[in-house]
């Protein structure tokens, strides 16, 4: 439906971006008007007095003002433009000062990004306030019994209420109209993280009377590096800024300074013009179309959780049904706004018998964009008892074409992850390793002979059939190594190496390199080498290796994070001969 105002998918037809809960593709009005900020009125903002810094000011204000439309701020001035939520957040937590606090508690939902987590914790420590936790159902879900526990936790003793309105990592929609309206009545501060609300369903910060209403413009279709601080106007006037500069200033002796108001106190510093500039044309873009993109992101979201809910072996989490759309008339009257179980067009899953990242990596690989891990929601997913989730987060762009192609793409995957390992050949390095040549190692010929990340792929989930693995009793603390996006064993075991990882292709790799060090520790009779010749294998580049079989240039950051890791904890098993 919108797909075709997105110059991105014109230029990567086919791309399936399922990703928008991380970042989203940006809509060519806000390209345009980057662009035309720096093709035609290109200077800083409310310095110069020449016709083109004019300009830009003049842009740069009316991108407030659409903002301001955008969420329906009483004033402009309560719009305050800074690098996104992360910073707003910050903002509010480190300027409160201890007069603006009445109470002895922090309020946070067990969802809460941490970005929503870590400046509460530091001022926790700075004010000497505890941190309480607003809990979910097992599954993620945020229904009428939490709600109801919710409540209850709403009281005198809490300064401080701090929670997404949507959370990022289970796309839940939580009643913040009726959590806020119950937390005036207790006098307490509400910090709203609307993040993955703005581009999702309407908001509006007057009806809704939260204390700050706190978003990212690259999570609405603008730019990365901008983003938006709304604050009731006395929380404003009271609120410490927390980037002193340039332009924030009425008066500055070498002692002492007099700050601007609202807005202008917390812009110090040459603002992001650009990014503003491009905020405000999402800002203008969403205004126009978020009840159409709303009700088209539900139909995908159907879409989507029919899709998931037929197959087998998949665990959702998180509220599962498609928001409502606001009766307008409605709004204003107490309850009239109390949503539960709700979710936005996203889903957070995982599967019964496969590792995440093996699933991902192969989906990636057939171009479907999403997500797996924790999406900085760590605490979360430990109250959860999961290491993380794959989410399919929606954006307005999505089409019909795309779900069906990522669920094609899903069956695919797991019939691959599945395959029967009666029909592979499984083989054993220790039997097949009798030469020095790399062209009789078994794994490593196959992985050398197989074209394509696909077939590599392949051959390391067959792979993973050959590895030794390491016994449950000696998955311990001993034997972790971390970083590989999961966490993996290594240890002697019987006078033998053995690993063990949940991920296969973690564990295709495992074979892989103990394959190399079998060749080089293993005489052909099968005994030991010297201690000379281990030292020898300790000092072998396995990372040049896995480099010269073509395998390292798909590796992310974490995974070749965690092989070298592996690697190294593999060298010191051989250095200090650990058996
Ligand atoms: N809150 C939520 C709910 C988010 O999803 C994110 C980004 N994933 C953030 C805060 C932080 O946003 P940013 O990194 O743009 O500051």
């Amino acid at each position: 439906m919108f797909k075709n105002q997105f110059p991105f998918f014109t230029n990567k037809p086919e791309q399936v971006y399922l990703d928008s809960a991380a970042t989203t593709q940006k809509h060519q009005s806000v390209i345009q008007a980057v662009n035309d900020y720096h093709c035609l009125s290109s200077a800083t903002v409310h310095r110069g007095a020449y016709a083109i810094a004019n300009e830009a000011t003049l842009l740069y204000e009316q991108a407030r003002d659409s903002t301001a439309q955008l969420i329906n701020s009483p004033t402009v001035e309560q719009i305050v433009f800074n690098s996104g939520a992360t910073e707003s957040i910050n903002t509010i937590a480190s300027g409160l000062q201890p007069h603006m606090i009445n109470g002895r508690k922090i309020l946070i939902l067990a969802s809460e990004h941490h970005a929503n987590i870590l400046p509460w914790q530091q001022l926790s420590k700075r004010l000497g306030l505890s941190i309480e936790v607003v809990n979910l159902s097992a599954q993620g879900q945020f229904t009428q019994s939490e709600y109801d526990a919710f409540v209850k936790q709403l009281d005198t003793n809490v300064a401080i209420l701090a929670m997404a309105h949507v959370s990022n990592a289970l796309g839940n929609i939580y009643p913040v109209e009726d959590i806020c309206r119950l937390a005036r009545q207790q006098r307490i501060l509400t910090v709203i993280d609307g993040t993955q609300a703005i581009a999702h369903i309407p908001v509006d910060v007057e009806n809704m009377g939260c204390d700050f209403y706190v978003f990212s413009g690259h999570k609405m279709y603008a730019p990365t590096g901008v983003g938006v601080m709304y604050g009731k106007r006395d929380w404003l006037d009271d609120l410490l800024p927390l980037r002193l500069g340039g332009e924030m200033i009425t008066r500055v002796s070498f002692t002492d300074a007099e700050y601007q108001m609202s807005p202008l106190k917390f812009e110090g510093g040459t603002p992001n013009v650009a990014g503003v500039i491009g905020l405000g044309a999402a800002a203008k873009f969403l205004k126009a179309n978020i009840l159409a993109i709303q009700q088209h992101e539900i139909s995908l979201f159907k879409l989507l959780s029919r899709g998931l809910e037929k197959r087998k072996g998949i665990r959702l989490f998180g509220n599962v049904c498609a928001c409502v759309q606001h009766n307008p008339e409605q709004l204003g009257h107490p309850n009239a706004n109390l949503a539960l179980g709700h979710s936005i067009g996203l889903h957070s899953f995982i599967f019964n018998n496969h590792h995440l990242y093996d699933a991902a990596a192969l989906l990636y690989q057939k171009n479907i964009a999403l997500r797996v891990g924790h999406h900085c929601a760590m605490p979360l997913m430990n109250v959860l008892n999961i290491a993380g989730t794959m989410r399919v987060s929606i954006g307005c762009y999505t089409d019909k074409q795309d779900i069906q192609r990522f669920l094609h793409a899903l069956d695919t995957t797991l019939a691959e992850l599945d395959e029967n390992a009666d029909c592979l050949v499984a083989l054993k390095p220790k039997q097949q390793v009798n030469s020095h040549c790399d062209e009789v190692l078994p794994i490593a010929f196959n992985i050398k002979q197989a074209r394509g990340w696909d077939n590599q792929y392949r051959q390391l989930l067959l792979a993973s059939k050959a590895l030794d693995s390491l016994p449950v009793e000696m998955r311990t603390s001993e034997y972790v190594v971390f970083g590989c996006e999961s966490a993996l064993w290594i240890a002697y075991y019987n006078d033998q190496l053995c690993a063990y990882s949940q991920s296969k292709i973690i564990r295709g790799i495992l074979a892989l390199l103990i394959e190399k060090v079998t060749q080089l520790t293993v005489t052909l009779a099968g005994n030991r080498v010297s201690d000379q010749d281990n030292m020898d294998a300790a000092c072998f580049d396995y990372f040049a290796y896995l480099t010269a079989l073509n395998l390292t240039p798909f590796f992310s950051v974490g995974r070749r994070d965690g092989i070298q890791n592996a690697i190294s904890a593999i060298k010191a098993k051989l250095v200090k001969g650990d058996n």
